[in-house]
């Protein structure tokens, strides 16, 4: 297994790892983290790398992937089943296995690559759906008291796309989490127009489990939200910025000229982080700096290319918020996390 961050991250940015180990078995855990947790530098921990920049020189301490699978489902009373999940698992795994037994509540995080382990700590989430919403409880590892520990949702600082867990980066390893699933034919009502509109339903309306997962992965490929194997847009880390916080003042500015607003799963107002940056003049396609696009589909996903460092990437991450800040006074915060020794 290569020791190179750029083999393990979907940008395919990153130098070497002093040292990457790969966690497969649940119950060798005890072990991985005896042999590490004395050394200098805390070890990172790596799902999918979907959302992970990492830097070129590399790490200095040990990097963990997260790679045990597994999934169990335990029916309750009614139709509420718990369904358990390994972190390695890939989140589409679940996906696929609670639509296949049907199960609600995650039928809208369908196409959303990484791992399940990774979901809680920028509380994953789409189309309406985020993970905090059917969690009931994480076993983590916490490397400060050395010993695991259980989680509940009321614990976990979610909001949109944070938590305790990105708030305190190295601090838990998140092992498995419990999802609390409803039996049943039908999907969640959908809250997106346009995914209404492209299944051919009303807003509000609930369609079938798998016509929903299925409906969201054609609306993903799309609209540029989905991870293509190649192409000019295989290599990103999806959305770079999370739309930002607004004023009620600075939404009118932005309704005024055209732009999307909405409240968030925690009542928000956001406006839209794509169309800030067509403000600035980007649009799909755009050229940022060598190696360094907006995708074919999508100004939010950039993509790299030859010639790309993870340093030119954030150069181009800095000036694009400078430039969005000065047009509208508006601060955009990148979503991929830093993989870095700083
Ligand atoms: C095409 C595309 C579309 C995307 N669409 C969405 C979307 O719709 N909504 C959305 O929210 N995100 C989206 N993302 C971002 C990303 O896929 C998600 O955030 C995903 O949950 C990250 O999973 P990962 O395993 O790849 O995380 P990684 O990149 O491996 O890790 C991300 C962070 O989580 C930490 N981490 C990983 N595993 C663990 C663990 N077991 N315990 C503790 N910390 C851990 C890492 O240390 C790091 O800080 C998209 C990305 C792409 C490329």
């Amino acid at each position: 297994m290569s020791d190179l961050l750029s083999d393990h991250t979907t940008l395919r940015l990153g130098g070497p790892a002093a040292r990457l180990l790969t966690h497969t078995d649940p119950a060798a855990w005890p072990d991985l983290a005896h042999t590490v947790i004395d050394e200098p530098t805390a070890p990172f921990v790596l799902g999918g790398g979907s959302n992970t920049l990492a830097d070129d020189t590399g790490y200095p301490g040990t990097v963990i992937r997260m790679a045990t699978c597994g999934i169990t489902a335990r029916p309750l009373d009614g139709s509420a089943v718990d369904v358990t999940a390994q972190a390695g698992e890939p989140l589409s795994a679940l996906v696929a296995f609670a639509v296949s037994e049907n199960l609600s509540g995650i039928e809208y995080l369908a196409g959303i690559p990484g791992t399940v382990g990774a979901a809680p700590v920028q509380n994953t989430g789409a189309y309406g759906q985020q993970i905090s919403d059917i969690l009931t409880r994480l076993t983590v590892y916490d490397w400060t008291r050395r010993q695991v520990a259980t989680f509940h949702p009321a614990g976990c600082s979610f909001g949109y796309r944070t938590s305790i867990f990105k708030a305190h980066p190295g601090r838990w390893t998140i092992l498995q989490i419990v999802l609390r699933l409803t039996r049943s034919m039908c999907a969640a009502p959908v809250t997106y127009q346009h995914l209404a509109h492209a299944l051919g339903i009303p807003l509000g309306a609930r369609p079938p489990l798998a016509e929903a997962a299925q409906g969201v992965l054609a609306d993903r490929c799309q609209r540029g939200l989905a991870l293509p194997g190649d192409g000019p847009d295989a290599r990103q880390a999806g959305s770079v910025f999370l739309n930002p916080p607004i004023t009620t003042a600075q939404a009118d500015v932005v309704r005024a000229a055209g732009g999307a607003v909405r409240h968030d799963d925690h009542g928000v107002l956001r406006a839209s982080a794509g169309w800030l940056l067509q403000m600035v003049g980007h649009h799909p396609g755009s050229r940022l700096a060598p190696g360094v696009s907006c995708s074919t589909l999508r100004t939010l996903t950039l993509t790299a290319h030859d010639g790309a460092t993870a340093a030119s990437f954030n150069t181009v991450l800095r000036s694009l918020a400078r430039d969005v800040f000065n047009a509208t006074g508006i601060w955009l915060h990148p979503e991929p996390i830093r993989l870095t020794a700083a």
